[in-house]
């Protein structure tokens, strides 16, 4: 397991090892705020920037 920080509420997000990669953008459980991967070793979070989704659902 590898495990951050979230930025917003400083909640533990775990992840398994080899689940995720950087770049990719998970959900704080606790908080629900968007965060990206920006690293993958060490694991590191930042806030994903906010971006318009317009994908008509
Ligand atoms: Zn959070």
């Amino acid at each position: 397991m590898a495990n951050a920080n979230c930025p917003e509420c400083e909640g533990v997000i775990e992840l398994a090892d080899g689940s995720f990669v950087a770049g990719e953008i998970i959900d704080c459980p606790d908080c629900g705020v968007e965060l990206e991967i920006t690293s993958v070793q060490p694991l590191t979070l930042e806030l994903a920037p906010e971006e318009e989704e317009d994908w008509g659902e």
